[in-house]
């Protein structure tokens, strides 16, 4: 009865603030294709919304359906990425368009089981696509609603833990209004973006500031709450960019590593931070990289680079030599060709920032 009363309590409250403040836009909101619902959330996923609709449109254009997609050539679609960060997301999305369009006929499986046994989505991404495309009763669960449900109901359990996320899991699909589960979960996703911020909730305009226990106890900042505090590591990453009649000394990254097969340039990675004279020094670098003072047209001050788990420093000297050496691994790339070939932020934005 409680159950029933509260589900009701929610229900109401969210559908009046959905229907008479809610006025977030987004270019995919009402959206029911699936392949379009896919592609936003997988980009949105790790990504601001400002950020990720830029590149929302610019995969549309280019590839407006599955089929578009699973014929691309991976490197046009990692070019198009670029920026994005997270490359296995941009693997999975090839290798799940592929599967649709190759063994699916270009359809979406219907059912949440049939999505989750598609790489890259997983029971937030099948419940987005299932509610949005489908109408199934599924409850997406996502940053924005964990942070809703933790303060209003005070949950504590952490949400970086299986337990915990089976308990909002099961919360969230208790309160989800089962006829109208697209609206429903667009609505708890809004709220928790426009209005229970991470920091600064906007309280006074909740729809349910009357029974919220974070507000009540004036503990908004203590929920969601996690069980890890997640390390950092920082790494010292070096890179010459060896130039040579208008090519450049180019590999592609294997796997085992952050950013797996994005292009770079000659690398060394140091256990400790080098100074801008000791790069400088071609000796530094491999035995046969040998370049004279002159040569040396850039060299960047420090850059550090923040991914999740791990602190990148880093240094980038640019040196433009008259004959071509040899280095394993490296291969001579015109800068025409560099173009089309992916990089990581880290190195697009240095050479954005020298032009
Ligand atoms: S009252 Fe405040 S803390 Fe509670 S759900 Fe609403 S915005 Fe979040």
């Amino acid at each position: 009865m409680i159950e029933k009363q509260l589900k009701v309590w929610f229900s109401i409250a969210l559908k009046k603030w959905n229907s008479e403040k809610n006025d977030r836009l987004m270019p995919w909101k009402g959206e029911k294709d699936p392949y379009k619902i896919w592609l936003s959330e997988i980009i949105l996923q790790q990504t601001r919304v400002e950020q990720g609709q830029a590149y929302y449109e610019r995969f549309l254009n280019r590839y407006p359906s599955v089929h578009n997609l699973a014929q691309a050539i991976d490197n046009e679609v990692f070019k198009l990425w670029e920026g994005l960060g997270y490359y296995n997301r941009c693997r999975n999305l090839l290798t799940t368009a592929r599967k649709i369009s190759e063994e699916y006929h270009g359809e979406f499986p219907k059912s949440k089981e049939g999505l989750l046994k598609l790489k890259g989505i997983g029971n937030y991404t099948a419940a987005a696509i299932g509610s949005f495309a489908f109408g199934l009763p599924l409850a997406v669960v996502d940053g924005n609603v964990f942070r809703v449900l933790s303060r209003v109901f005070g949950i504590s359990d952490p949400i970086d833990q299986q337990k915990g996320k089976l308990k909002f899991e099961a919360l969230a699909n208790l309160l989800l209004d089962k006829k109208n589960p697209a609206s429903h979960n667009q609505a708890m996703m809004d709220l928790g973006a426009t209005i229970c911020k991470p920091k600064n909730p906007v309280c006074a305009d909740c729809p349910f500031s009357n029974k919220c226990v974070a507000f009540i106890k004036g503990q908004q900042t203590e929920f969601p709450q996690k069980a890890k505090k997640s390390k950092t590591k920082e790494r010292f990453l070096y890179y010459l960019i060896l130039e040579c009649k208008r090519q450049r000394l180019v590999r592609k990254r294997g796997a085992g590593d952050i950013w797996k097969d994005l292009h770079e340039y000659i690398l060394k990675e140091s256990d400790e931070p080098q100074a801008e004279k000791d790069l400088r020094n071609p000796s530094f670098w491999a035995p046969n990289t040998i370049f004279s003072a002159k040569q040396v047209r850039d060299s960047s001050d420090e850059l550090v680079h923040q991914l999740t788990h791990q602190k990148i420093r880093s240094r980038i000297i640019y040196v433009i030599i008259e004959k071509k050496i040899e280095l394993d691994g490296y291969r001579w790339v015109s800068n025409s060709e560099i173009k089309k070939l992916a990089f990581s932020r880290l190195l697009t934005r240095y050479l954005e920032n020298r032009q």
